[in-house]
């Protein structure tokens, strides 16, 4: 591990020996430029940009003083990144709508549909359209998770898929998923 540029008056250059500022007008400025990414990097800021690159150095240099300095109030944050127990990342849940065909008893079952309020679409307003379309009961209930769903009667789950696409054009086909014996199939 290189230590963090000591703050001394004159930061001497590791390669050619002069002070880091007179490196550019040295013998070897282009051998320089690696000790001075490292040791030097408030004197030449431009080589931070062009060793964008080069990945260990970039590295070093988020761990030192690039970052000190970045941390301070009002400075934009890197985004946090979610790491599972396996040090897998995390990534953003995406969106689904979730129908599911629920059977009461025999004769009696209702289709449930999930998620489309994470499209933006209004769940009483859906619950109205299904009603409509499928000419049935519908309504807006709180799931067993206390998140609200569309409870449907009967068994609309053939043509809900396009009717779903057709009305709310922002729900994408392979964003919905039916879940048939427990297990949670893609709809499309
Ligand atoms: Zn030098």
């Amino acid at each position: 591990m290189a230590d963090k540029p000591q703050p001394v008056k004159v930061n001497y250059c590791g390669v050619c020996g002069l002070p880091a500022e007179y490196c550019e007008f040295g013998p070897d400025f282009e051998k320089c430029k690696p000790w001075l990414i490292r040791n030097a990097p408030d004197v030449y800021p431009d080589l931070i940009k062009d060793a964008k690159d080069a990945d260990d150095v970039t590295e070093q240099l988020q761990g030192t003083s690039v970052s000190d300095k970045a941390s301070g109030p009002g400075s934009s944050k890197p985004e946090e990144v979610k790491r599972l127990p396996g040090g897998k990342i995390k990534k953003k849940e995406k969106p689904e709508v979730i129908i599911e065909k629920v059977t009461r008893n025999r004769r009696k079952s209702i289709t449930t549909v999930k998620g489309l309020e994470l499209f933006g679409v209004k769940l009483s307003d859906a619950s109205k359209k299904l009603g409509k379309k499928f000419a049935t009961g519908a309504s807006v209930v709180k799931g067993p998770t206390e998140k609200e769903q569309i409870d449907v009667q009967g068994d609309i789950s053939f043509d809900v898929v396009d009717f779903i696409t057709e009305t709310w054009p922002d729900v994408p086909e392979n964003a919905i998923y039916f879940i048939e014996d427990g297990k949670k199939v893609a709809a499309a």
